[in-house]
């Protein structure tokens, strides 16, 4: 017997080295291992989410359109949000809309949507989706009055390019929450046919004493979001300049607007910048709103 456990003792002794080699080895492996590709981005869901930027124009055409596309396709990879960049207007169909968070209309103009293609993407909204409009996203799309609601405001016209001061009316949302008080930036300053402001949730508005050519009465939003028909929708009229997309307040501005609208960010605040005039259960598109 004794003979017997020194034999086992003296075996168990000798492998004790090995097994911890092993263990150590094994653990480092473990270590070692690369992590699978999902968890490697910072999204905070499961699935990447899908943002859909359509740049086609059939009316005036941007210089800044290659800057935007790149920027939104950086601001992708750093955010945790998957960028496709299209101008064909056949992406509007159930099944690539069915994919998407998101879709951003960056500097469209005009008649950008047949009349299914239209129904397709109201239907995208209908079911939660989210849309980002950048700048001449509210030149478009003039004889679709449920886009014009989308969009909040239709372009009029606007003065030369040139510096002005931005009020951040809400600082409280994704898309401004890194902004200061007062913005100062050089851009297109568009004016609107109407004021937005009685349906929409403003964000930022121009100071019109700060440059030439306000043309809104000294009322003048130039960014605001709002719920509308199911979706979310906002709208930033910065961005005709390749300078904003190099800018880096207005990209992350664009950023928090995107991962709003695509469902990243939490809802806004639950203390609401809600205009007097909001109805709530107001879901469905008012009529004879057209601008
Ligand atoms: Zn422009």
């Amino acid at each position: 017997m004794r003979s017997t456990d020194t034999v086992r003792q003296r075996f168990l002794r000798t492998l004790a080295p090995v097994f911890v080699c092993l263990l150590t080895a094994s653990i480092l492996l473990a270590l070692d291992t690369p992590k699978p590709p999902d968890v490697e981005p910072p999204a905070a869901r499961a699935e990447t989410p899908a943002v859909l930027v359509f740049s086609r124009t059939t009316g005036f055409r941007h210089g800044s359109i290659p800057a935007g596309i790149k920027s939104l396709t950086e601001l992708g990879r750093e955010h945790g949000f998957r960028v496709e960049a299209t101008e064909d207007p056949r992406f509007f169909e159930p099944t690539r809309l069915g994919k998407t968070d998101c879709v951003v209309f960056l500097n469209t103009t005009g008649d950008v949507l047949d009349d299914e293609q239209q129904r397709h993407f109201e239907n995208f909204i209908r079911g939660g989706g989210g849309y980002v409009g950048v700048h001449s996203a509210a030149d478009t799309e003039y004889d679709w009055p449920w886009y014009g609601r989308l969009v909040g405001a239709w372009f009029k016209t606007h003065p030369a390019i040139q510096p002005a001061r931005i009020n951040v009316e809400d600082r409280t949302f994704p898309a401004t929450r890194m902004l200061p008080a007062t913005w100062d930036r050089t851009d297109e300053w568009y004016v609107y046919r109407k004021n937005p402001r009685p349906n929409v949730r403003v964000l930022m508005s121009l100071d019109e004493t700060s440059y030439q050519g306000g043309g809104m009465d000294g009322d003048h939003p130039i960014s605001w979001y709002h719920d509308y028909d199911g979706g979310r929708a906002f709208y930033t009229g910065g961005g005709h300049t390749d300078a904003s997309y190099a800018e880096p307040l207005f990209r992350e501005h664009l950023a928090g607007a995107i991962k709003w609208a695509a469902g990243m960010t939490p809802h806004p605040p639950r203390k609401p910048a809600v205009p007097t005039d909001a109805v709530p259960g107001d879901a469905t598109p008012d009529k004879g709103a057209t601008r």
